[in-house]
């Protein structure tokens, strides 16, 4: 049976904006979602904590998804200067971006960390968009397919499912530096993750869940990067602040 998978195209946008020109940014991607009619796409944008709520005020019922870049662990309490799945929910926010490599790196965040940060997003109600990938260093060691098993058995929740879960890989010496594996790669490290995917949550739900490429994919590459048949979708950074691009990268992507 053939499982068709909506592309998801998402916006992360890490520590940039401020309300006037975040608000401008999600505005002008709401209205064109609005003005285009049925698409045939997911787009979310994923702003800092501090536009989640005048963000969701500009794009209120536009059909453009609200995200956030990062959640606690836990659901409440003593933990100064976090921000919980909960308090996203109810900030509007339908998925939340876990383990991005800038986390990992920045924030010291093992797979563990990861793995319950999205179970965080589930109990909330929210979905998770779990970030994988390898260093250079790892690819140059040809360690970058048991990175990505490793990440990703050690990052996916019990009770993760196709409907609130997607993976994204991101190799990391592809983010923000205009360099990008051959679509060959992306094919093959993506195949490997569903088939991961697959030993973890079954076959159905492997076949099901959305696998985003992110890493340096502008208009440019983007038919080449998000056409390829486990692709579904991808997590943009840099091109996700400007609307032109991000547009064109989500009309690209199908
Ligand atoms: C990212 O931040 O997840 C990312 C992929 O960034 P960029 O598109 O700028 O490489």
């Amino acid at each position: 049976m053939t499982v068709l998978r909506r592309p998801l195209i998402a916006g992360n946008w890490k520590m940039n904006g401020l309300i006037t020109g975040g608000t401008a940014l999600a505005g002008d991607l709401g209205a064109r979602l609005r003005g285009a009619g049925p698409v045939p796409f997911d787009m979310l944008v994923c702003p800092p904590f501090t536009l989640i709520s005048a963000v969701g005020a500009a794009i209120a019922g536009s059909g453009l998804l609200l995200g956030a870049q990062d959640c606690a662990a836990a659901a409440s309490g003593a933990h100064t200067g976090d921000i919980s799945a909960p308090m996203l929910a109810d900030a509007g926010c339908g998925f939340i971006l876990v383990g991005h490599s800038e986390r990992r790196a920045d924030h010291g965040e093992a797979d563990a960390t990861v793995r319950a940060k999205a179970a965080a997003a589930h109990g909330a109600g929210v979905g998770a968009v779990i970030c994988i990938g390898e260093t250079e260093a790892e690819r140059d060691a040809a360690q970058a397919e048991a990175v990505v098993r490793r990440q990703l058995a050690g990052s996916l929740p019990g009770g993760a499912t196709a409907a609130n879960t997607v993976i994204a890989y991101e190799p990391v010496w592809a983010i923000g530096t205009g360099r990008t594996p051959t679509a060959d790669d992306v094919q093959a490290i993506h195949a490997l993750i569903r088939a991961e995917t697959a030993k973890i949550m079954g076959v159905d739900a492997a076949a099901a869940i959305r696998l985003l490429y992110g890493g340096s994919v502008k208009p440019e590459n983007a038919v080449e990067l998000l056409s390829l048949p486990d692709v579904d979708g991808g997590l943009i950074g840099g091109a996700s602040l400007k609307a032109d691009d991000f547009w064109l990268i989500a009309e690209r992507s199908t």
